[in-house]
């Protein structure tokens, strides 16, 4: 890669280099059946007109036998993975094309993780827990509204706590989300996020600030955030379903300078 970066005039120290190239991380794609339907291709060409030094693909990964919706069907895995890999090769020298899946963690698909772990292709699996597993067989989404004000934000984190504790995820999307359904901060938030925290720290996974979170009621904490030692690393992920949402940093920056 050395060469063409040297041509395009990228910086040679990294650390200027992070400075200078936004990483655009967290992006979907339209086998997800929520997302903008473009090729691939489109995302990798504006995280270039937007310099990015970095792009990173999360489409929600499937689950064998397809037993939720708003995914790419489990079939559909495979062609994903060479679409990503041959772009990758296209612009390699241009921008690092990442290649990783945003997933939930249940307990009963433990032997799935390991497999997707394992993979050779997938470079990152990104834990972004929607929904939880709260019985047998049995999901939150199938809880009534009054059952989950009072009892997601404990169903989501648990779930997240046990996902980090495998070691199989390198990044926590969204962790404050887990805690939308709450209109206010209380002792119980801060501690379910001081469980989240320390998992975090524990099991070196990375914590994403979500910049779709951010413009949305109550699903970014400002003081879950001001709980989150220096020392634990975070992320800026745009949670891209459209080209236009591509963003990285910058965007973070404008959204604090705004105002939650
Ligand atoms: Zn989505
Ligand atoms: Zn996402």
């Amino acid at each position: 890669m050395g060469v063409s970066e040297r041509k395009m005039g990228f910086p040679q120290n990294m650390f200027q280099e992070t400075l200078f190239h936004e990483t655009v991380f967290h992006v979907h794609t339209f086998r997800c059946k929520h997302a903008e339907n473009v090729p691939d291709e489109a995302y990798v060409k504006r995280a270039l007109e937007m310099h990015a030094g970095d792009i990173w693909f999360t489409d929600h990964a499937p689950f064998p036998g397809n037993p939720f919706g708003l995914r790419m069907a489990y079939e559909e895995l495979p062609e994903y993975l060479d679409t990503l890999t041959a772009l990758r090769e296209k612009y390699a020298g241009q921008i690092r094309v990442h290649i990783g899946l945003e997933i939930e963690y249940f307990e009963q698909f433990a032997d799935y993780y390991r497999e997707l772990h394992e993979n050779p292709a997938i470079e990152l699996l990104l834990l972004g827990q929607h929904m939880a597993s709260v019985a047998t067989n049995q999901y939150s989404f199938s809880l009534s509204k009054e059952e989950l004000d009072a009892k997601e934000a404990e169903y989501l984190v648990k779930a997240l706590v046990q996902g980090m504790n495998t070691g199989y995820f390198q990044v926590c999307a969204h962790p404050d989300r887990s805690f939308r359904r709450k209109k206010e901060w209380t002792s119980d938030l801060e501690a379910l996020s001081r469980e989240l925290i320390h998992a975090a720290e524990a099991n070196h996974v990375v914590l994403e600030h979500n910049l779709s979170s951010m413009r949305n009621p109550h699903h970014y904490w400002e003081e879950f955030w001001a709980m989150v030692p220096e020392r634990v690393p975070t992320i800026v992920g745009c949670d891209a379903h459209k080209v236009s949402e591509l963003a990285g940093q910058t965007a973070y920056k404008q959204e604090l300078a705004r105002g939650i």
